[in-house]
């Protein structure tokens, strides 16, 4: 057992002296299996959550609409939700409404894929009702029953299902990828935002060009924000050799570098799959910089900082304009200055030295000594800069 879940078994032990059933489940069941690092611990019982927190002296109402309740153990917390199984999915969704229930075997049904639909209990031993891991050992990502079924309940499945291609660089079982063919247009009722996650981890898995392939095949692109005729670029990227997308950045700057898009046309695409304001400042710094690439000027290492330069050098990698990462640090290092805040005048020394009245002058003169500063031909210097703002006064 992995160390996380040494930790919690003492509350799963606790749901079972009670007469309850108690198993890990999900993603970190299935990465346990593979030999992979786990991030969250999931946790299904038997038990209802109103008997969850009559055994737990510390918990909090997480999710218990949906039957989570997350239960605090030595500073830890532990996300525990009762079997449950799901109906009335209106409008291809996940549904709001949920029923309880006792038997594991109806909550795995309801689990996406069969490597998602495994359970382990406390002592180790796996739960295996639906071939999982058969798939996990054959490398095959499949819908638990019937695949058109599944992607009708929750059509966000199919992107699940793409993105474990990538992540995990299984393959695509055969009927499952003729329902994702067939039901891809059902993309056009989720939520862009839950898209959004899916569409990005695929592209930061281990192999996103086995992804990005099915992502393809299975027309699932066209019912995406702004891909529908992007077949062409993004052909081109999932036959790239190597492919490793270490942030959300770079993906969005591979993508708008690969689409030719322009920092403008990158803003408009980063908008429509609703990304935050801080994610498309980024990119669009990161974009600007990579046009600079290999030769990146003092003022564009200034400007763009050096996170995103080196989102830009990685991205700057693919058209063979990237500079060694060593080299693009140092350069860094060397400039003068690197945020405003360092300039060794301020607004305040032109009022009280040279007598300026507060205006707009007072910016433009701070810019272009900021200016002269970081392209090395003014030493940052009080008395230098001041001398200096003299001479452009009338
Ligand atoms: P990750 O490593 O990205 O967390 P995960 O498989 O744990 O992968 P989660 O979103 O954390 O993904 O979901 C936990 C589990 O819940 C899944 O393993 C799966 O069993 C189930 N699940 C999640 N989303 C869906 C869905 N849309 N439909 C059916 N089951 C789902
Ligand atoms: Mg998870």
């Amino acid at each position: 057992l992995p160390q996380k879940f040494i930790a919690a078994k003492p509350i799963l032990e606790k749901l079972t002296k009670q007469g309850y059933e108690a198993y890990f489940v999900g993603g970190s069941v299935r990465d346990t299996l593979l030999h992979q690092e786990i991030h969250d611990v999931d946790i299904a019982t038997s038990a209802y959550p109103a008997e969850v927190k009559a055994i737990f002296k510390h918990t909090v109402d997480t999710g218990i609409k949906h039957g989570t309740i997350m239960v605090l153990d030595h500073g830890e917390g532990y996300e525990i939700t009762t079997f449950r199984t799901e109906s009335g999915y209106q409008d291809f969704r996940r549904p709001d409404h949920v029923t309880f229930v006792r038997s594991l075997k109806e909550d795995l049904k309801r689990r996406d894929l069969t490597i998602n639909a495994l359970a382990m209990d406390p002592s180790g031993q796996v739960i295996d009702l639906f071939g999982g891991l058969d798939d996990l050992k054959a490398h095959v990502i499949r819908a638990v029953g019937v695949p058109e079924e599944r992607f009708h309940e929750d059509a966000l499945r199919m992107m699940r299902a793409v993105r474990f291609v990538s992540q995990l660089g299984f393959k695509l079982e055969q009927n499952t990828r003729i329902a994702i063919t067939a039901n891809a247009k059902l993309l056009d009722k989720i939520a862009v935002e839950r898209i959004h996650v899916e569409w990005v981890k695929l592209l930061q898995g281990k192999q996103p060009q086995l992804g990005l392939q099915e992502f393809l095949t299975t027309g699932m692109y066209q019912f995406c924000p702004g891909l529908g005729d992007q077949q062409k670029n993004l052909a081109e990227i999932a036959a790239l050799k190597h492919l490793l997308l270490t942030s959300e950045e770079m993906v969005w700057v591979l993508l708008s570098r690969f689409f030719g898009y322009s920092p403008a046309q990158a803003r408009q695409m980063l908008i429509a799959w609703k990304s935050s304001n801080q994610l498309i400042g980024h990119v669009i710094i990161a974009l600007n910089a990579l046009g600079h690439f290999p030769h990146p000027p003092a003022d564009v290492l200034y400007q763009t900082g050096l996170p995103m330069l080196l989102v830009a050098n990685q991205v700057a990698w693919y058209d063979g304009n990237a500079v060694p990462e060593n080299q693009l640090k140092e350069w860094y290092a060397k400039l003068p200055i690197k945020s405003s805040k360092e300039l060794a005048l301020t607004g305040k020394d032109l009022l009280e030295q040279l007598n300026l009245k507060p205006g707009p002058q007072l910016g433009a003169i701070i810019k272009k000594t900021e200016q002269l500063v970081i392209n090395g031909q003014l030493a940052n210097d009080k008395k230098v800069l001041l001398r200096y703002a003299q001479t452009l006064l009338p």
